[in-house]
């Protein structure tokens, strides 16, 4: 706190010292060859010194000249993130990674390759959600339809054993949370360059669909106030894992703010060498050494056979139907599909629609139906190479139909807490949408865990190592406990809903930790049930229940959206139901297309972040 003290100290001198430097003419304003300068009056001392030209103001790589995300008040912006077109569509929480994914697409890719460059683009320039250092899941419905799930995830280096996790009272030490431990070892390249050679068009070369990224971390992007935030928010971050410092802050020794233009020259340089030599371009040699001798320098335990023996693995993804829709979403090593296609399937059995969104009984079915299935998620989830998930049942309309019993309308009911998931709680991921011409849907959620990952950046190279070693727990007799080689449990959920007749109906996901299937849901039912335009089903606000137990989180509705917010009143029914302590808290930002009557294609942004749709 202090420290911050100090900087906010420090900031505000700066800041009045570069406002004064402000007030001098700039070069550009009194160019030498203007009639002005040329007509200056005789009497002026001509020893005056001419003032020091100013940087050249760098010009990033694509501009987002005039898209507002927040206005004068601070309000989030919640217009102008959508799009309609007739042929493509791509959605990030980044505008210009939404612009790379359609100008990949018109230059003739399909929808993976623009969702690999994408990929690329938005480790550059949404740094803090995802990146190299990290990893990711894939949900993929071909124009053929077929359905594929690519996992990109991190796994426990062969090394990291849970004692290592541990102090003298068996309980955790910190270490899954920050540095040289707390990385798994990165899937993003593999994952990325896997979807390009499997499912890529083919039409476009890996230094075409990477070029686009090359050029963000050469020319840099403009930062924005989401952006700002998370990188002040990290200043502690950067003070104890220095090499941040080299890319996130600028010539004064300070954050970047909103407006600034970040170059980094590093990363450029690893993404074209990954361009060039493909994934052993990352995974053995140079790169893989800095990443092995940095997370070791932070305490870790990589070594440079686990990079070199990464790899991607393809699952089949699981599925389930909701109101006859098909939704098609991720397998373990997440939670998420399947307790995604639990909740709908309980959610079936009651009348959704004729509830009003956000009063007290529409949330209270939610909520009761989340402790259900996070119930669930606590005792059965974790990766199926070293457990035995029940996932049939878990999707199973009867088994939900059993659970939906269990609810009583009027009361809110305590079921037996069998782990701790706030173990997983945070917004820190990014999820993206794309669907082409043909009619290729590609959902990726990808991330390094927290915002800057475990703040461990691979000096020189410019990204960020994840901390994905968090999404295990430490309990000795959790079934997602580390174990060397497992995946850490997820509950990303890139999902594909297809209408009754199997031709693609929505393209979406979202970051937002374990909430993240849990606002998949309500998206869903939102556009099924109360057929809700999609961006106001993602906009409006959204609720939790964080766990088994009763702890109701609730969002704060956006500008726009107050009809939808959570009231006094049904606050305190809520309470009264057995509600127990309610809380507010914030939900990630989800990006979704949506395939109209029509057969023109609207894809929408969440406000909560700084994306906006791109099609033609
Ligand atoms: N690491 C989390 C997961 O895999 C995602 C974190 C987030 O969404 O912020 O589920």
């Amino acid at each position: 706190m202090k420290k911050l003290l100090a900087v906010v100290l420090t900031l505000a001198m700066l800041l009045s010292l570069a406002a004064c430097a402000k007030t001098e003419p700039q070069a550009s304003e009194t160019p030498a060859e203007t009639p002005a300068a040329t007509e200056a009056p005789a009497t002026e001392p001509a020893a005056e010194p001419e003032p020091e030209p100013e940087a050249p103001k760098l010009t990033p790589a694509y501009s987002v000249e005039g898209f507002e995300t927040v206005d004068a008040d601070g309000n989030r912006i919640t217009t102008g993130r959508d799009a309609t077109a007739a042929t493509a569509m791509a959605t990030a929480s980044k505008y210009e990674v939404s612009q790379v994914g359609a100008e990949i697409m018109q230059k003739g890719g399909n929808a993976v390759d623009a969702a690999v460059a994408m990929g690329f683009a938005l480790g550059v320039c949404e740094p803090f959600t995802s990146g190299l250092g990290g990893g990711g899941l894939c949900t993929i419905h071909t124009a053929s339809g077929e359905n594929y799930f690519i996992d990109f995830r991190e796994v426990a280096p062969a090394a990291a054993t849970l004692d290592l996790y541990l102090d003298a009272e068996g309980k955790s030490n910190g270490g899954t949370v920050k540095g040289g431990l707390a990385s798994g070892v990165p899937g993003e390249v593999a994952g990325m360059l896997y979807l390009l050679e499997n499912y890529g068009s083919g039409k476009l070369t890996r230094q075409e669909v990477m070029e686009p990224a090359i050029r963000i971390a050469t020319e840099g992007f403009t930062v924005s106030q989401y952006c700002a935030n998370a990188i002040a928010d990290a200043y502690e971050k950067a003070l104890e894992f220095p090499e941040m410092q080299e890319v996130y802050w600028n010539e004064l020794g300070l954050p970047y703010e909103t407006g600034d233009v970040i170059v980094n020259p590093g990363l450029a340089k690893a993404l074209q060498k990954i361009a060039d030599e493909g994934r052993d371009g990352f995974y053995k040699g140079e790169i893989a050494q800095a990443v092995v001798d940095t997370l070791t320098k932070y305490g870790g335990v990589m070594t440079t056979e686990d990079l070199a023996n990464y790899e991607v693995m393809v699952h089949e993804p699981v599925t389930g139907s909701y109101r006859g829709y098909q939704v098609i979403s991720s397998p373990p090593p997440s939670s998420g599909g399947t307790h995604l296609i639990e909740i709908l399937n309980i959610l079936e059995n009651f009348d959704v629609g004729a509830l009003k969104i956000n009063s007290a009984d529409y949330i209270h079915l939610f909520a009761e139906t989340f402790k259900l299935s996070y119930a669930d998620r606590a005792q059965y989830m974790a990766d199926t190479a070293f457990a035995d998930v029940p996932l049939t049942g878990l999707t199973s309309k009867e088994y939900a139909k059993e659970r939906a019993a269990l609810i009583d309308l009027s009361v809110a009911k305590e079921p037996v807490d069998f782990g701790d998931p706030t173990l997983f709680e945070h917004t820190d991921t990014t999820h993206y949408s794309v669907a082409d011409a043909e009619g290729n849907c590609v959902a990726i959620t990808k991330t390094i865990n927290y915002y800057f990952g475990s703040g461990v950046m691979v000096g020189g190279w410019g990204f960020m190592m994840n901390n994905q070693m968090d999404d295990f727990s430490t309990d000795p007799e959790s079934v997602n406990k580390i174990e060397p080689g497992k995946k850490p449990l997820s509950s990303m959920s890139p999902t594909v809903v297809l209408k009754e007749d199997g031709s693609p109906f929505m393209v979406l996901g979202t970051p937002g930790g374990a909430r993240i299937f849990a606002s998949v849901a309500q998206v869903i039912s939102r556009v099924i049930d109360h057929d809700i335009p999609l961006h106001d089903a993602i906009c409006i606000p959204k609720i939790w229940n964080n766990g088994p137990k009763n702890n109701l989180q609730y969002e704060v509705a956006l500008k726009g959206y107050e009809d939808y917010a959570v009231t006094d009143e049904t606050l305190q029914t809520l309470v009264d139901m057995g509600h127990g302590e309610i809380k507010t808290a914030a939900s990630g930002a989800v990006q979704a297309i949506e395939f109209l009557e029509d057969g023109s294609l609207y894809g929408t942004a969440d406000p909560r972040q700084d994306g906006k749709a791109v099609g033609f």
